[in-house]
């Protein structure tokens, strides 16, 4: 929802661009830093040095997180990390966020369209005609492979050997692959690495030895098995 024909509450100055809630802004007059309250159903806009954009609250500028509402205050850059105010429109390395932001989103889409292909084409290349399945999860990188590496380690039919391996891919980034066994059992799951919030899992069950053949149905109820226990819930693709 946008509005526009405001006046500034600290000079009364109008404010002729429009509106948006939770948007921090600058006054174009007196430049009070201003906001329409994310909080706020109707159109009321607080001025002040620090404010919050969902409560309103001005704030020390030392806060890094809201003193009425607790909500954070600070933003980090997509380029450099650094953590600064939510209502900066550069980084204090004069990074423009939202140009950054969209850079960020362009190599995420990039690297995710790049990465499956190559993982299910490496997946495939597993003996034993394996099982295949990827997922899409939420979490960051190293929290979702030490849930996997843990899950297969301490799955309840036994491992007598395990490996973990991280590598670059031809590509040019990392490339996970964790390796764990169930007797002569290989599960293998590649874990989209990067500085992503949503990720793609691949899993693969199939034989070391392809010389006893399998149920087809066993690969399954072990990925199922396996699924069933992770910490967090994986998306069919
Ligand atoms: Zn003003
Ligand atoms: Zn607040
Ligand atoms: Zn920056």
């Amino acid at each position: 929802m946008e509005i526009s024909n405001l006046n500034c509450p600290k000079c009364g100055a109008n404010i002729p661009e429009q509106v948006k809630r939770g948007k921090i802004f600058n006054c174009g007059h007196c430049d009070s830093t201003l906001v329409w309250p994310e909080k706020q159903p109707t159109v009321t806009l607080r001025y002040g040095l620090h404010l919050c954009p969902d409560c309103g609250a001005d704030n020390q500028l030392a806060r890094g997180f809201c003193r009425n509402c607790g909500v954070s205050l600070t933003k980090a850059c997509p380029k450099c990390r650094d953590n600064f105010y939510v209502g900066d429109n550069f980084c204090p390395n004069g990074h423009d966020f939202v140009k950054e932001q969209q850079n960020f989103e362009r190599e995420q889409r990039r690297q995710e369209t790049l990465w499956l292909p190559l993982t299910l084409q490496k997946a495939s290349e597993v003996r034993g005609s394996p099982e295949i399945r990827s997922y899409t999860v939420s979490g960051q990188f190293e929290q979702v492979f030490e849930s996997i590496i843990q899950s297969i380690n301490g799955y309840s039919w036994g491992i007598n050997r395990f490996k973990v391996r991280k590598s670059d891919a031809n590509v040019g980034y990392i490339m996970a692959c964790v390796t764990g066994k169930i007797g002569d059992i290989e599960i293998r799951a590649y874990i989209q690495p990067g500085d992503l919030t949503e990720r793609i899992v691949v899993l693969t069950c199939a034989r070391d030895f392809p010389t006893l053949p399998i149920p087809p149905d066993w690969k399954k109820q072990v990925i199922d098995k396996l699924v069933a226990q992770l910490p967090f819930s994986l998306h069919t693709r």
